[in-house]
């Protein structure tokens, strides 16, 4: 077993992402949930996550790579599995071999898979992947039917069809609508019930629940992050946060005014100040643009002053506190709240990046 004796973790609270799964399927009838899994679980632990996503019954889960896919079969998952990205030739009898659905992502990747088939194995399961306008993977809206025609010329198991939105979190515009036109027309050419239709993301899930189809691929949602703020404000229920992050103070000490604060000397200390050190830095994700953040100690708001260092940063506290005091960087601390949004404001980016940042050096701790 793997002992932590520093007190930096991520919390996950997979009671969280139950209740955020949860609150999708109520309104979903008979649409399926994909789990959206990819990036190690957007950084909560895939195995965890998967399991509990698992356990309360959903059937379906996606991952963005074929390693992604085959550490989940070789942890023992039998439910079926999608690669979304691009997969080479040389994965596709792996793939037959453990039943996991590629994305055809063009009319040469459906040549070249159907080549690299091993006879042998049952044939391979593909997801037909619609480019309607994102302009990243997926055969063009135009060769569709040409797509279709060479699954079923190779006899490919033709499991799904899909494509992906570039603005489902923004007020729809001609983009969007455009996707939407593009994939509808196609799903028309789609005679077979058993091929699982599945275009929406978080986003186009809470904002169009007409485009549910056969399933939604639900990432950033599951994990209670609302994809953007106009989806926040407009979304039809609320989501409860999985990941949260702490630590302790490890060191205090009163520094005389005048005199600065870690490398580079950025920040001077106005009055004599105590200030803390906490263990955690920059090689945990706490990037150091994250310098003037502010963390919660005592359900109270303090801030990080100075650069952040690799591994641990300095906070000013009102007064002295003890080592091992906790400290919230982002969570849930008495009354106050740091949301996940905030430390993305603050480093100007999408919510996103931010638990797929924090490394492999913060323990994950489930509750
Ligand atoms: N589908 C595809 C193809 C994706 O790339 C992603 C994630 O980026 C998702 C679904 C899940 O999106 P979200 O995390 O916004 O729910």
């Amino acid at each position: 077993m793997t002992e932590n004796y520093r007190p930096t973790k991520a919390v996950i609270d997979l009671g969280a992402i139950e209740k955020n799964l949860a609150s999708f399927k109520k309104g979903l009838g008979n649409t399926e949930i994909m789990a959206v899994v990819k990036a190690d679980a957007y950084g909560h632990g895939v195995l965890e996550v998967a399991k509990r996503a698992v356990d309360m019954g959903i059937k379906l889960l996606a991952v963005a790579t074929p390693d992604e896919a085959l550490f989940l079969r070789t942890n023992g998952f039998q439910e079926k599995l999608l690669v979304m990205g691009a997969s080479p030739a040389s994965f596709v009898p792996v793939a037959q071999q453990q039943e996991i659905a590629l994305a055809a992502i063009s009319l040469d990747w459906l040549a070249t898979a159907s080549a690299a088939q091993n006879p042998e194995f049952l044939p391979l399961k593909v997801h037909l992947k619609i480019d309607t306008g994102m302009r990243r993977v997926g055969v063009d809206a135009a060769d569709a039917e040409a797509a279709i025609a060479e699954i079923r010329r190779h006899s490919l198991a033709f499991e799904g069809i899909f494509t992906h939105f570039a603005t489902a979190d923004e007020e729809s515009g001609e983009l969007f609508e455009r996707q939407v036109k593009r994939m509808k027309e196609i799903i028309g050419l789609i005679d077979d019930p058993e091929v699982l239709v599945h275009v929406s993301n978080s986003a186009a899930s809470l904002m169009h629940p007409d485009l549910a189809y056969g399933a939604v691929r639900i990432g950033i949602s599951m994990y209670g992050i609302a994809p953007s703020a106009y989806v926040e404000e407009k979304m039809p229920f609320s989501l409860v946060p999985a990941m949260s992050l702490e630590t302790e103070i490890v060191h205090i000490k009163k520094v005389k005014a005048g005199e600065a604060i870690s490398y580079g000397g950025t920040y001077c200390c106005e009055e004599d100040e105590w200030i803390a050190t906490l263990p955690i830095g920059y090689a945990d994700g706490m990037l150091r643009g994250l310098q003037g953040q502010d963390v919660l100690v005592r359900g109270e708001r303090a801030q990080i002053v100075g650069r952040i260092c690799m591994d641990q940063c300095m906070i000013r506290v009102p007064e002295k506190l003890p080592v091992g005091e906790k400290v919230q960087l982002f969570g849930k601390q008495g009354k106050e709240e740091i949301r996940i949004n905030e430390w993305a404001d603050k480093l100007g980016t999408i919510p996103y990046e931010i638990p797929c940042i924090l490394t492999k050096r913060v323990p994950r701790l489930y509750v």
